[in-house]
């Protein structure tokens, strides 16, 4: 029998009320109810007074001597004083609000209470009292669960229902996890696992159970994405892309600059994946400046090769116009027609775009997320590559495929994602990784600097441009809020237009239309303007080489990977880069966070600093993340478990006989019972 169909009031005492309650805590069935583990432990061992320090927690057994003495303090408070001889160490026992106890007190009587220890005082305030000698027997020597509870259901109730839920049921606990995986992590059973992350006697027992259940959860997780990758390969059908590969290595080899090792290994990747007749499902990670663009120029050029259409989607206007221009300039020659497909076309460029589309006289369209909706028709889509953004789900490839297209898909992204992350998010994915800059890159020098240090950093930016290069002033919010005080990009922009004349500045902001920020942005690039002050709608992307200078103003309202981004404007052409965090932060992290930046330009580590500071949830933003909720795992904590268990996974699945050999066939029953949804980034 299946516990997970064993709904949960078979068990005494769950009445229809208790039943919807448990439902509210996602308790359903009994197997719910047996994996509804603890969030923490009551600690009921007896604890040695002589070692425990100042205001710890103790547990303590001892005999009562004298009476109980109560005071009061109104109808209502009170305190009442015990003393107690615990082994030979004298005591006092204070209670708080707890005169009702003084009936049950006599001299003589061995009690046992838990609560707070003043060393100094010899004295324990007691929190719980444990008075009958069965109460003792049952609990003294144990960490006792302690369980988030809702409305009717207390914790004592629920503990006593899980106790005997194990009672009734524990024997019917299946081992899931193959003997070889147990035997090598030498794992305790998956039943006693199950019991003692409930019921551990000391921090061993528990730590056995949840190292245990941790390897499960995560490596059946990584299980299922990895199922759903051999699906994928084996079952979607998609293109069998061939090309010249002759040609596509002269394109490679007539570029302005030889490709790294690391875009040389991506893109025998990628392309390896093109060729093949399933569909490509591909993530290409790589910190940014580490030449992205490029790579998806020449999967682009392979696709047109092969007689397709390609798509590179962005999520702003600005790139967009950006990557029409470096690819019209990279692809043209080659003889393939780029054309960009934007919001902020009128009707009739519209118009023409989509018929060109549909006619197939457009090879390689640029866009923003326009492009994948009604009522773009393409002729033969081959290819479609998005940049910078998280959110090309499951869903927009769903809608891809209603319209008859199994095109092969390169997601780019340059937030930089830690592995594990990456790979429980984008687990399904095969992944690229850029891990090296191109040649000749100078690091960023970065500083923080207080606010009062503004007039040095005008010098700055002056002397900077007397040399010929440019600078991004970044302002956190285009209107003025007082509330927030946070700088106005219009007053900056207006006082550095006095400040550094005759240099000219620009100003870039989201409430400017598609027309405006395009000219800003065109001035920008050619070097008409030399420094732009804009809101952070520069942040992804762009890419003016001979920009050197990246201030950022309140910069500690910015957070880890935003700030990363920015900085990455800069540093992109030959000469020595500067970034300048202007802040004077209020909180602790925001000092962090400028001190992180000031330490390490490597994406990597400031994304690995960036969850620990905020976690997984948040690193990704709890709703979109499609980050699973672990019962028992932590993703900032147990990563390295991750990374194993995602192997022993893809191992495992890949097995010839994985679906029938008794040792593996659990989980292949486990996978059929799960929903094979894949999460969808919506
Ligand atoms: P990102 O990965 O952040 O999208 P880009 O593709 O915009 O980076 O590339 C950043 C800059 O580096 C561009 O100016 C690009 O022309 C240049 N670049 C890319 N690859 C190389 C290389 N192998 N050698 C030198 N410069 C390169
Ligand atoms: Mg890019």
């Amino acid at each position: 029998m299946n516990l997970s169909e064993v709904p949960v009031d078979v068990l005494p005492g769950v009445g229809e009320q208790k039943k919807q309650a448990l439902a509210e805590l996602g308790i359903r069935s009994v197997d719910d109810l047996l994996q509804y583990y603890p969030y923490r432990y009551e600690d009921y061992r007896l604890s040695d007074l002589t070692q425990a320090p100042h205001e710890a927690k103790v547990t303590v057994r001892g005999r009562i001597y004298g009476t109980p003495s109560v005071r009061w303090y109104g109808k209502k408070k009170s305190r009442m004083t015990v003393k107690l001889d615990a082994g030979g160490i004298h005591i006092s026992v204070i209670w708080f609000n707890q005169a009702y106890l003084k009936e049950k007190l006599s001299p003589g009587q061995t009690i046992v209470v838990s609560g707070k220890w003043d060393r100094y005082r010899l004295q324990v305030t007691a929190e719980r009292t444990l008075i009958s000698e069965s109460e003792q027997e049952k609990q003294v020597g144990r960490l006792e669960p302690v369980y988030s509870v809702t409305g009717p259901v207390k914790v004592n109730w629920l503990r006593k229902l899980i106790y005997e839920a194990f009672v009734r049921y524990g024997r019917q606990i299946r081992e899931i996890l193959p003997e070889e995986l147990i035997s090598r992590y030498k794992l305790i059973p998956r039943a006693k696992a199950m019991f003692l992350l409930h019921f551990p006697k000391g921090k061993e027992e528990g730590h056995q159970a949840r190292r245990r259940m941790v390897y499960e959860e995560l490596f059946l997780y990584e299980l299922k994405l990895m199922w759903l990758r051999k699906l994928h390969r084996t079952e979607v059908q998609g293109i069998a892309h061939t090309f010249d590969e002759e040609k596509v290595e002269t394109f490679i080899s007539d570029l302005a600059f030889p490709l790294t090792g690391a875009q040389r290994r991506v893109v025998r990747e990628i392309l390896q994946d093109m060729r093949r007749p399933g569909q490509m499902n591909r993530l290409l990670q790589g910190d940014v400046g580490s030449g992205k663009t490029v790579v998806a120029g020449i999967a682009l050029y392979a696709n047109y090769l092969s007689g397709y259409q390609g798509a590179l989607m962005v999520p702003t206007e600005i790139l967009a116009d950006q990557h029409t221009a470096s690819l019209s300039k990279l692809l043209t020659p080659y003889g393939a027609r780029v054309i960009s497909l934007t919001g902020s076309m009128t009707a009739r460029e519209r118009r023409d775009a989509l018929g060109q589309i549909q006619m197939g006289l457009a090879d390689v369209i640029v866009g923003t997320h326009a492009l994948i909706q009604e009522p773009v028709t393409f002729r033969k889509l081959g290819l479609v590559i998005t940049d910078e953004q998280h959110r090309f789900g499951v869903k927009q490839r769903a809608l891809l495929r209603e319209k008859g297209e199994t095109p092969d898909v390169l997601f780019m992204t340059a937030t930089p994602i830690p592995r594990t992350l990456a790979i429980t998010v984008f687990g399904e994915m095969d992944v690229s990784t850029i891990d090296e800059m191109p040649a000749g890159r100078q690091p960023i020098d970065t500083y923080w600097v207080k606010k009062d240090a503004w007039p040095r950093i005008v010098k700055f930016i002056q002397k900077e441009c007397g040399k010929g290069h440019q600078a991004y002033v970044i302002c956190p919010l285009i209107e003025e809020s007082e509330k927030l005080d946070l700088q106005n990009a219009e007053q900056v922009f207006e006082q550095l237009t006095v400040d550094l004349a005759p240099v000219r500045v620009g100003l870039l902001h989201g409430r400017m239309n598609a027309a405006e920020k395009e000219e800003v942005m065109r001035m920008f690039a050619e070097n008409q303007v030399q420094v732009l002050v804009s809101t952070t709608v520069v942040e992804v992307g762009v890419n003016v080489p001979n920009a050197t200078v990246m201030v950022v103003y309140d910069a500690d309202r910015f957070g880890l990977a935003q700030l990363h981004q920015l900085r990455g404007r800069v540093g992109r052409g030959g000469g020595a880069s500067t970034c300048i965090l202007v802040a004077d932060p209020k909180s602790e992290t925001g000092v962090e966070r400028m001190r992180v930046m000031t330490e390490t330009t490597d994406g990597f580590e400031i994304s690995r600093r960036d969850l620990e500071l905020r976690g997984p949830g948040d690193f990704l933003g709890v709703k979109q993340s499609g980050l699973p909720d672990f019962k028992v795992a932590d993703l900032t904590e147990d990563f390295r478990v991750l990374e194993i268990a995602r192997s022993d996974a893809a191992r495992i699945v890949e097995r010839e006989d994985f679906e029938t050999h008794p040792e593996t066939r659990p989980l292949y029953e486990y996978l059929m019972n799960e929903e094979l949804e894949s999460r969808n980034f919506d």
